[in-house]
């Protein structure tokens, strides 16, 4: 489970994140939604602690990684994370993207790793692009293979900035498929998306950040046929 208790966030005087308090339990798919602006991509870099809470606690499987003590590397091992912008390692086969973190950092050898990585992109259908470099797949591809080198480090959390936000359209339905039956496999995640009919299918919760604060926290059917703020319905009339 991941507990979040009065996170703060500023950057100089800019307040991005205002005294959140919520929980990600084991297992549960939250769509992380709001304005541009508004702190989700924040809100989920501190969970890892990719930005450094201001103020507030935050505990992974009751581990406090706020905590300077923490050892946030081996937290990090725990927690895949997947970008809008693939951030692939250009001179890395595709394959080798997958088996690098597992071997480098567990110190899986090699002949597993490969084999692990295999069955990862036969999952995702990328099989046949294992030996080729980042630069010859397409966008598609490319978070494809992100989401499955995160999972090569069989984390039990995945965070998702955007994950589609930079893919031509033909590629987005590639992509959400393959979240999607990631989610079924009862992996816990947080998805930071725009995808609302992605959002409303595969969540179990929603939670809509407005200014800094979590302004809504609700499952998805209740969150898109019944906004409680006047926010998230002004939200939900300009992208629906
Ligand atoms: P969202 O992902 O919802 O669009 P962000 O979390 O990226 O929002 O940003 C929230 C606010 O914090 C924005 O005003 C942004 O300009 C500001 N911000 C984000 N990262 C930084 C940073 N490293 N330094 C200064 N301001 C930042
Ligand atoms: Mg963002």
């Amino acid at each position: 489970m991941i507990r979040v208790e009065f996170l703060t966030k500023s950057f100089g005087k800019l307040d991005v994140l205002k005294d959140i308090s919520t929980e990600i339990k084991d297992g549960e798919v939250v769509a992380v939604i709001g304005p541009s602006g508004s702190g989700k991509s924040t809100f989920l870099r501190c969970l890892n602690l990719l930005e450094t809470p201001t103020r507030g606690r935050i505990y992974i499987n009751n581990v406090e990684v706020t905590d300077p003590k923490c050892d946030i590397q081996k937290v990090r091992q725990n927690v895949g994370m997947v970008f809008q912008h693939f951030n692939l390692f250009p001179h890395m086969t595709v394959l080798e993207n997958l088996t690098y973190a597992p071997r480098k950092v567990k110190g899986v050898s090699k002949a597993q790793a490969e084999e692990k990585g295999m069955e990862l992109l036969e999952r995702v259908g990328l099989a046949e692009k294992a030996s080729v470099y980042p630069s010859r797949l397409s966008g598609g591809q490319k978070q494809r293979v992100a989401i499955v080198r995160a999972l090569a480090m069989e984390p039990e959390y995945m965070l998702f900035d955007e994950p589609t936000s930079a893919l031509d359209p033909e590629m987005v339905k590639e992509v959400l498929d393959v979240m999607k039956s990631l989610a079924q496999t009862g992996i816990t995640m947080a998805i930071v998306t725009h995808e609302m009919g992605f959002a409303r299918d595969v969540a179990d919760r929603v939670l809509f950040l407005e200014g800094g604060k979590i302004a809504e926290d609700a499952p998805p059917d209740v969150f898109f046929s019944t906004p409680k703020s006047a926010r998230a319905q002004q939200f939900l009339e300009k992208v629906l």
